[in-house]
């Protein structure tokens, strides 16, 4: 059975079932505390904190996933990868363990038609309940039912919060695959016993003490690795030599003019370049470039082992950007976009492999001189740490170093090594954390539960009377405040736009008799509250003081302008550079705009004018920017641009300009397009590799510019 067959029927057998089909989403989790979808339930963790409230009952998905911690393993084993596909069947707060585990067992044996013989199950050590129905009414035989504890059969999403207990699906593939301890049995980690499919009761509650207390709803979560049942359907030895990976194998064999099978040294970077090459694809596809943070670094790391391992093939130039079109071919069927992205993975896979083998030139150099000075030192050994220094600077793989020790009769610390890339490993999580929990002070957390949400009226309306609800002085809530402080002011209701989607904050004043205050900023810490950053200039003001809040108008309609050009901009880009343009990032105040987008090379003039050309043509136009609020599945539908990784609600802001853009946006924006007077291009540079920073000027500002020049 072919793999995409498995995957269909699957979703199939699920969909029969009453489930609704759910594409796979991001491996850029809406969350942004998370760095990494790496498993079926990530796109849903929100519904099971009850973060967010869904109308969904049962979903069925496959769902594309990306875990790194098992890299070392990776092509070791006939299991771990870095990319694979989870499918999963989810209940919220719908059916419980009963079906959950007797349509497991039936799609197994009866839609796939594993033989029985074969199978295991695993429960936790104390749930009786899922032991009964396994054994009373699937009928699966006492002695193939193998209790486990809670490091195996128990689940928790983190240490609070949803949590509950296990049931495994396991696949004996036959003592010739044990490791032939005596221990060997179901939950032995050889090659033997493989867990197919885990089942998660989401029963409980874990709260700050440890108690663990029912849900209300309770809730199920599956997950089932596709390439592992491809395996078993397929017969294989292992993952890799399934329809998913093989032809990755093959066409690398063939590039390299080696064999598949009789070298073990050679087979093993054959499946790490298999399966890392799955990961690249899909990581490029998800909007992730190479870069040294965060997810570009986890990408720049794959490319980097992937392309060391051609080294074991004699494959010495770059040769990782060939294979993007066979991955392409292997998965187009359940991603028929990818191939429209294809030459834009080619080109930054291939910049990343340039870049990297100039790298590792130099650091051969660096390495060269090394091994001089030791050598003539008469030292015995190359430290951890300098070992380390060639691996994260130079990006020169551990055994080569190792390789090179033993040629020149020095030896290597290697634990020396794993404690540098140890301490490295932690550095990199604690930079994530801090990426990830936006670091709101406290007092704002206090004040978004005790006040009313701030009602945010700036879109159609720049002046407002209100209320003060809060005066903060450093870092402190006070009840009044006088001349010359700097405090920040919390309003029932405001016209100030907080800074948000790459606009400036508006500034302005809050002013009552006798009373003036400068507005410098607007800031939104938490989604509830926006805060106004302010001076007082005379007299002064306690809380609950009636005010009027003004925005300075001409700064604003400056700043709308450019966010409106930025959208124009976008539309341009896609239509001269081509649909694989998407945005990374953006700056809009009321001086100028700064658009950072995914294109290889860098804009040829010709581009460039045509790009600032159509940008004005529709100001000329003047055509109506029509901002309407709809559902996000709706937006979607009609092919808005969202930004990847960004979250978004259910109702969602968009923003459109005639036919020519549809985004959505919660900035502002102009009336019609001729408001923008004058669009200029006035620089395009590269900010990183595959990403280009372009910068222009409207209305007042590109008059003067055009006037200078
Ligand atoms: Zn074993
Ligand atoms: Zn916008």
């Amino acid at each position: 059975m072919k793999g995409n067959e498995i995957r269909k029927r699957f979703l199939e057998f699920f969909k029969d079932r009453g489930h609704t089909i759910q594409p796979s989403r991001s491996l850029i989790p809406e969350d942004p505390t998370v760095l990494l979808t790496i498993a079926g339930m990530i796109p849903f963790k929100p519904i099971f904190t009850g973060e967010i409230k869904s109308d969904l009952k049962r979903v069925v998905t496959s769902q594309r996933c990306l875990r790194t911690n098992d890299i070392e393993n990776v092509g070791k084993t006939a299991r771990h990868h870095t990319f694979f596909e989870m499918l999963g069947n989810f209940s919220f707060g719908d059916y419980g363990k009963k079906e959950t585990i007797r349509w497991a067992w039936e799609f197994l044996i009866k839609e796939l038609k594993i033989p029985k013989e074969r199978l295991w199950v695993s429960v936790y050590e104390e749930d009786e309940e899922a032991f009964d129905i396994w054994h009373k009414e699937e009928k699966v035989r006492r002695d193939r039912i193998v209790r486990l504890g809670s490091e195996h059969n128990f689940w928790a999403i983190g240490p609070t919060g949803p949590c509950g207990s296990c049931s495994e699906v396991i696949y004996d593939r036959g003592k010739k695959y044990s490791c032939g301890r005596p221990t060997c049995g179901v939950g032995c980690d050889c090659d033997r016993f493989l867990e197919v499919w885990n089942l998660v009761f989401m029963e409980y509650n874990r709260d700050q003490e440890g108690r663990l207390r029912p849900l209300p709803r309770k809730n199920i979560d599956t997950g089932m690795g596709l390439e592992r049942l491809a395996m078993i359907l397929q017969e294989k030895e292992n993952t890799f030599d399934t329809d998913f990976l093989k032809p990755i194998i093959d066409y690398t064999a063939s590039l390299s003019g080696v064999g598949y099978g009789p070298d073990r040294i050679k087979d093993l970077a054959l499946r790490i370049i298999a399966d890392h090459m799955r990961a690249i694809v899909f990581l490029i596809y998800d909007g992730v470039l190479p870069s040294n943070v965060g997810r570009g670094y986890v990408l720049r790391r794959i490319i980097r082992r992937a392309l060391s391992q051609g080294r074991n093939l004699g494959l010495a130039k770059p040769y990782l950007h060939k294979l993007v079109s066979i991955v392409i071919d292997i998965m187009k069927e359940p991603y028929p976009e990818l191939s429209k992205d294809k030459e834009h993975m080619e080109r930054i896979v291939l910049g990343e492999e340039k870049r990297f083998l100039e790298t590792l030139e130099q650091g051969m150099k660096v390495f060269d001189d090394l091994l001089i000075h030791l050598l003539r030192e008469k030292r015995k050994e190359i430290s951890g740490e300098k070992a380390f220094e060639l691996y994260d600077t130079y990006g020169i793989p551990i055994d080569l170093t190792q390789e090179v020790a033993a040629e020149h009769n020095l030896t290597l610390d290697k634990r020396g090594f794993d404690m540098a890339m140890e301490e490295q490993k932690k550095r990199g999580r604690m930079a994530w954390q801090e990426i990830g929990q936006s670091r709101v002070k406290t007092i704002y957390n206090r004040l978004a539960k005790e006040l009313k949400a701030t009602r945010f009226k700036g879109y159609d309306r720049t002046t407002l009377k209100a209320e003060i609800l809060a005066i903060i002085k450093t870092d402190k809530r006070v009840k009044k405040a006088k001349a010359k402080d700097e405090i920040d002011i919390i309003l029932d209701i405001t016209p100030f736009y907080p800074e948000a989607g790459g606009q400036t904050g508006d500034s302005g004043t809050i002013t009552k008799r006798g009373t003036r205050i400068e507005v410098l900023d607007t800031q939104r810490p938490l989604p509830e509250i926006i805060v106004h950053r302010a001076k007082i200039i005379k007299g002064s003001i306690r809380k609950g003081d009636k005010v009027e809040a003004g925005i300075n108008i001409g700064k604003r309609l400056a700043t709308t302008r450019n966010h409106t050009a930025t959208h124009l901009l976008q539309g341009a880009l896609k239509r001269v550079l081509g649909r694989h343009v998407r945005q990374t990032g953006s700056f809009v105040s009321s001086d100028r705009l700064r658009f950072d987008l995914t294109h290889f090379a860098p804009l040829t003039d010709e581009q460039l004018s045509r790009v600032e050309e159509m940008v004005n043509e529709k100001i000329r136009k003047n055509v109506k920017v029509e901002v309407s609020m709809m559902d996000l599945k709706e937006a979607k539908k009609r092919g808005a641009i969202f930004l990847v990784g960004e979250k978004y609600g259910k109702r969602v802001r968009t923003v459109k300009i005639g036919d020519f853009s549809l985004e959505l946006c919660g900035g502002t924006q102009v009336e019609a397009t001729g408001e923008i007077g004058l669009f200029k291009l006035v620089s395009e540079s590269g900010i990183a590799a595959g990403v280009r920073r372009i910068e222009a000027l409207t209305g007042k500002g590109a008059c003067r510019f055009m006037k200078e020049i």
